[in-house]
């Protein structure tokens, strides 16, 4: 498997560039420079905070963060040595042990942005699927519905912080990046009693500041390696294809939950992807369930 932006670099280069909306994380057109955060990825070679680093497989460890990825609170991170909960009932489908992803075709499906209105309907196809996925949230839209924290937390997802405002965190002043981060953790942990070790920096903005703060708050940085570009092309059909045409095993694959086009490109993509035989994994699982603090995860 090739290691880098394989895919979603050429789209992202030719997506138009979006201006504004960045402060606003239900704005339409918010995710504009994500797109631009994918060319950037094209260089991560030469960069090294927007790196995709190959992770190696831990051994025999998946219940270190259970399967929701969370622990009791950052600090915690390190010293959990076993599940502090057992988290929601695992699905039939991926079955009570772990996926070895050494072995099995894994994918981990990845939803941005949300909760937001469009979020419930999601939550009942990968129900009636059993599928499992991982949910960046906005911190703001968790505050505002914890309901919905609770509900993809109880269906056995994976629940992780996405920033509070949508804000770009690489260029941040560490009080703001404080800021975005804590209360996120906050609003997750009062939805559900439990605080993400998991943060995907907003248009994949990360640095030697966030990295370090990453570090001591006890959260792992996430990127992807598929861009179905789905918060520019509002088209079910062309999300499909577009995942679909790049998706490989072990990739990250990112969408938006807050937008139904996305949400109901999702049944032909679980679809297809089965048929090809992928198993659907939260990150902690595709990572090997444990994930190090402050390092930056693109693809197994
Ligand atoms: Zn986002």
């Amino acid at each position: 498997m090739p290691n880098g932006p394989r895919t979603g670099a050429v789209e992202g280069s030719k997506a138009p560039p979006v201006p504004g909306g960045m402060g606003d994380p239900s704005a339409a057109s918010g995710h504009g420079p994500e797109a631009s955060q994918v060319k950037a990825r094209a260089n991560a070679g030469s960069d090294p905070y927007v790196v995709t680093q190959r992770v190696l497989r831990a051994f025999d460890t998946p219940g270190v963060m259970g399967p929701a990825g969370l622990v009791e609170s950052p600090k915690q991170a390190d010293l959990v040595e076993s599940p502090k909960h057992a988290g929601p009932a695992e699905s039939p489908k991926q079955g009570g042990t772990a996926v070895d992803c050494a072995r099995a075709k894994c994918v981990a499906l990845t939803f941005d942005d949300g909760p937001m209105e469009s979020t419930p309907k999601l939550l009942d196809i990968l129900a009636a699927r059993r599928v499992r996925a991982t949910f960046f949230l906005i911190g703001k839209n968790a505050a505002e519905r914890p309901e919905l924290v609770r509900r993809e937390y109880a269906a056995g997802h994976e629940i992780a912080n996405h920033s509070y405002t949508h804000a770009d965190l690489g260029h941040a002043p560490e009080e703001k990046v404080d800021a975005e981060l804590t209360g996120t953790q906050e609003a997750i942990r009062r939805a559900i009693g439990m605080t993400p070790v998991l943060l995907r920096p907003p248009y994949g903005s990360t640095g030697k500041r966030l990295t370090s703060i990453t570090r001591r708050m006890g959260l792992a940085q996430v990127l992807w390696t598929v861009d179905p570009l789905d918060w520019a092309v509002r088209d079910s059909r062309s999300v499909e294809r577009r995942v679909m045409r790049s998706v490989r095993p072990g990739d990250v694959v990112l969408m938006h939950d807050i937008h139904p086009t996305t949400v109901a490109a999702v049944p032909k993509i679980l679809d297809r992807l089965e048929e090809e035989g992928y198993v659907f994994v939260t990150v902690t699982e595709l990572f090997g369930g444990t994930m190090t603090p402050g390092k930056v995860y693109a693809q197994r």
